[in-house]
């Protein structure tokens, strides 16, 4: 018992060493361990003395532009890997910083930066911030928020310097109308027809009532009809009843996501397993039994989405864990994602916008156990307010994958229409045979008369962005999220239809040109919204809106 209790927690550990499983860790020392508690918070009195002290001393006479120049230093600074390294790193920096803090004002902002130090491995910052408030002596602790306000400001606003890639030909900027307001805008001239750029969604779904069919397949949404079926691969057991158009997908499905949702192969690199992948197959297979049962009675898309999202993180932070980065499907679970190494999947999604999102009862709780049966420690990494994020910002930015013009042949929706799933389909969500989600194409606004259109020419998830009309260097790309086609239904009911769609799915009254222009004077019906109800979160409103001080506290 014990001795497969010690593979648990050091395989968790070793292999997530990032955020996740690193918290989980710090937790379970701060609760447990008596003299890490201690020393964490330090005995309060001395700190008040000292405190004073340093207030008549004088307040901070720090130089804003030496303080960069500093975090610029930190920045390049390698960061211990192993949590044990780094619970080492952590405790140093931070009685270096004590020490420094009684030498007067002059030592001021090497405490400050011992303290950043410590702040930039500790996994919770917002709470050791708040430590900090508490322990450290004013002037260092404004300098501490300062360089933490000045590290957050430069890593989103280097984001958007950085994605999307200049070789996608567009930029994502801050709309003219509202700062906060991201949008797409061309950094070149197109004629009419021409491919603006392609992308991969990071995570991609079939419909509910395809999955298990045997007519898609399940990882790159390709049609299966016509591929002979020795290419194919139907794995021998899978949950959803899966299957691939080439053993290439089947790979990428299993090692992105499939795996740790619901397959039993080990989740860790080969050499960091340590026989844990043959301890949790029990565990494993109950918790998934049981999500798995959740997933398909759902029938929905947002739910799969969320855990593919989720499950890909893992992913890829514990492939960067492997040393020289070259095993485990490095390719394979990169595909899709832009500027990997600078940003993480976390960054991408963090910055998009969102509707309210509502998990059903237990589905955290479902989710978390697949993930903690797998690799204890991983339960932490969603709680329910996170995950109802998730949810919204899937529901507001996936795009829907149509082959031509679309299916016939989906169900009806049974749900209410204020219900029911809509993605971005300019065909329309019921002739879509999936959905994904695609980092750039996500920032792309609605217009009922769109200067672009995604099309999925590959045959498979492979979003191409083609032009509709010429758009100029520095205009605003725009795709309409529903089908904006009249077929044979008078302008005025069709303009009330669609403005319904968009009401509903994503929570807001068109105000674009062409709806203004067939605007006929009547009272408009009700849509349900009076304004745009999307959000963004607040880390990035406060940042994106130059509120940068104090914003963590
Ligand atoms: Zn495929
Ligand atoms: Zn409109």
């Amino acid at each position: 018992m014990a001795s497969s209790r010690t593979i648990f927690t050091v395989a968790s550990i070793t292999v997530l060493g990032g955020l996740l499983a690193y918290a989980v860790y710090f937790d379970y020392k701060r609760r447990n361990d008596v003299e890490f508690r201690r020393r964490l918070k330090k005995d309060k009195k001395r700190v008040d003395k000292q405190a004073a002290a340093s207030n008549q001393a004088s307040q901070s006479s720090v130089d804003i532009e030496e303080i960069r120049a500093a975090l610029a230093k930190i920045k390049d600074e390698e960061v211990p890997t192993t949590p044990e390294q780094r619970e080492l790193f952590f405790m140093t920096q931070v009685s270096t910083g004590e020490q420094l803090c009684t030498q007067g004002p002059m030592f001021h902002l090497p405490a400050a930066l011992a303290f950043y130090r410590a702040l930039r491995v500790y996994p919770s910052p917002v709470e050791l911030l708040q430590i900090y408030q508490k322990t450290v002596p004013p002037p260092v602790f404004q300098l501490v928020i300062t360089m933490t306000n000045l590290d957050v400001k430069a890593r989103v606003e280097g984001y958007f310097d950085t994605f999307p890639p200049k070789s996608m030909n567009v930029s994502v900027q801050s709309s003219p109308k509202d700062q906060l307001r991201k949008i797409l805008v061309a950094e070149k001239d197109f004629e009419e027809g021409d491919v603006i750029y392609k992308e991969l969604p990071v995570i991609a779904v079939l419909d509910a009532d395809l999955e298990g069919q045997g007519k898609y397949c399940s990882h790159c949404l390709r049609s299966l009809e016509g591929i002979d079926a020795d290419t194919t691969v139907t794995p021998a057991s899978d949950r959803l009843g899966s299957v691939y158009c080439s053993s290439a997908c089947h790979e990428k499905a299993k090692v992105q996501s499939q795996n740790l949702l619901f397959g039993l192969e080990s989740v860790l690199p080969p050499e960091l397993d340590n026989g844990l992948a043959n301890l949790t197959k029990g565990d494993r297979d109950g918790a998934q039994a049981k999500f798995t049962e959740f997933i398909k009675k759902e029938g929905r898309s947002v739910p799969l989405l969320t855990a593919r999202f989720v499950a890909r993180q893992v992913a890829i932070e514990s492939a960067k864990l492997v040393p020289g980065r070259t095993a485990v499907n490095q390719v394979e679970i990169l595909e899709g994602t832009v500027n990997a190494d600078e940003y993480s999947l976390y960054d991408h999604m963090e910055r998009l916008r969102f509707v309210d999102g509502k998990v059903a009862e237990d589905e955290t709780k479902m989710l978390c156990a697949v993930l903690g049966a797998a690799l204890p420690g991983l339960e932490q990494s969603v709680n329910e307010e996170r995950h109802a994020t998730y949810h919204g910002k899937l529901a507001y930015n996936a795009i829907g994958v149509y082959f031509g013009n679309g299916r016939d042949d989906k169900p009806a929706p049974t749900a209410r229409p204020e219900d029911q799933e809509r993605m971005r389909t300019p065909v329309g969500t019921s002739r879509q045979v999936g959905s994904g989600l695609f980092p750039v194409s996500a920032y792309i606004a609605h217009s009922c008369d769109p200067s672009a259109k995604p099309v999925f020419s590959s045959g498979n998830y492979e979003l191409s962005l083609v032009a509709n009309k010429p758009i100029k260097k520095g205009e605003q790309i725009t795709m309409a999220y529903v089908d904006v086609s009249q077929h044979d239904i008078e302008s005025e009911e069709a303009r009330r239809r669609r403005r319904f769609e968009l009401a509903r799915g994503w929570r807001f009254k068109c105000t674009c040109d062409r709806c203004e222009a067939e605007e006929t004077g009547d009272t408009e019906v009700d849509l349900g919204v009076d304004k745009d109800e999307s959000k963004v979160e607040d880390v990035v409103r406060r940042v994106e809106s130059g509120q940068d001080h104090e914003t963590f506290l």
